[in-house]
């Protein structure tokens, strides 16, 4: 399974997502903060796929963009899925011919934009070769993290979320698990805010590690980009034998 974190800066892009999206080999997409920023209309096209953890904005940002650049006359368009929280979100708040038109009415009258696929919670659905797991964890918002299975391998993305139990009762069940991307919010200075915001810091980080398959390669993602340093400084400090810090644009093999 090839996974990418796609950059959101015009510079250093490698350092620095200020949104989140990450792409599955060509045609799958979590999340969609950046999707619709990256590439070519054609690549943006070749995406069918895209599954949403949650409604946050940097999540969501560049949905309606994306949407638009990957439309043609033609009769395929993306699938949309999420939890229907979520969905009702997107429709609600974006797609409400006010940010931007309701491409999801729209579709229901021409050439359609995009389909939208409410999903339950522990309940698969199958992408392209991939067999997608959603499954709840500890966020302000109703959130899913993904345990995402091809014939071979398993990666689970655990989308934003503080402290969290079944995600990892689940990973310990998958067969073939390879990673884990994990966020590592804020640094260890900053705990008050991660408890607040449901989000983790590198100390937090360290306890979901614990929780997890052993030999499983961990990668850090959702560092905010200002304390990045810190925050990288405070990951090694744990001395994790599989931490990567994660770097947009490279390609990951699992
Ligand atoms: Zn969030
Ligand atoms: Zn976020």
């Amino acid at each position: 399974m090839r996974v990418r974190l796609l950059g959101s800066s015009l510079v250093d892009s490698a350092h620095r997502q200020y949104v989140t999206s990450f792409l599955i080999n060509t045609s799958v997409a979590i999340d969609a903060g950046c999707i619709g920023f990256w590439g070519t209309p054609q690549q943006q096209e070749g995406v069918k796929h895209v599954f949403l953890t949650h409604s946050h904005i940097d999540h969501t940002a560049s949905l309606p963009i994306f949407i638009e650049n990957a439309w043609t006359p033609a009769e395929g368009c993306p699938i949309v899925y999420g939890s229907h929280e979520t969905l009702d979100d997107v429709q609600t708040h974006i797609f409400n011919n006010k940010l931007w038109p309701d491409f999801i009415a729209i579709s229901k009258t021409m050439s359609p934009f995009l389909r939208v696929c409410p999903l339950q919670a522990e309940v698969p659905a199958c992408a392209d070769g991939l067999t997608i797991t959603p499954v709840r964890v500890n966020h302000v918002v109703p959130t899913l993290g993904y345990v995402i299975r091809d014939g071979e391998s398993a990666v689970i993305f655990a989308g934003d979320s503080g402290p969290t139990e079944r995600l990892w009762e689940i990973a310990h069940q998958t067969s073939g698990l390879r990673a884990v991307l994990l966020e590592a919010c804020f640094p260890n200075s900053m705990t008050r805010l991660a408890e607040v915001s449901l989000h983790m810091t590198p100390e937090m980080f360290g306890r979901e590690v614990a929780k997890m398959p052993k030999d499983i390669t961990v990668v850090a993602v959702h560092i905010k980009v200002r304390y990045r340093d810190q925050v990288i400084r405070e990951l090694n400090e744990l001395q994790l034998p599989n931490l990567e810090i994660g770097e947009c644009e490279r390609e990951y093999l699992f």
